[in-house]
């Protein structure tokens, strides 16, 4: 995995991230009460730790999974194990990962989750 495209796929899944948070936080006062009351914290940094349960309080499931998703391919990109599948190990395409920055499963074994399901 090319590091520029790694440092890419960070700045995207931190925007992503971002983006997330404060469509919460105009869309739920709860979730921006919640925001506020953890100081002045970037925002970025929101939404791991303690919090968690007071935000699957008030946000849904949904957005929380998103959120632990883009927050586990940012720890991947810090552990250099970005791009790499869970299941199989193999490298996920640049193609899927520009698609879906925090895709944990290469096509064929995404594919094999899907039928399972
Ligand atoms: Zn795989």
């Amino acid at each position: 995995m090319e590091q520029q495209f790694v440092n890419e796929m960070e700045k995207r899944l931190k925007e992503l991230k971002a983006s997330i948070l404060d469509l919460l936080a105009k869309e739920n006062e709860a979730f921006s009460d919640i925001l506020n009351d953890n100081g002045p914290k970037d925002s970025v940094d929101v939404a791991s730790g303690d919090i968690d349960k007071q935000l699957l309080s008030v946000i849904g499931k949904n957005d929380l999974s998103r959120l632990k998703k883009i927050e586990s391919a940012l720890s991947r990109i810090k552990n250099e194990r970005y791009g790499k599948c869970l299941d199989c190990g193999k490298k996920i395409s640049v193609e899927r990962l520009e698609a879906i920055p925090y895709a944990f499963f290469c096509i064929s074994c995404e594919s094999k989750r899907d039928k399972r399901r």
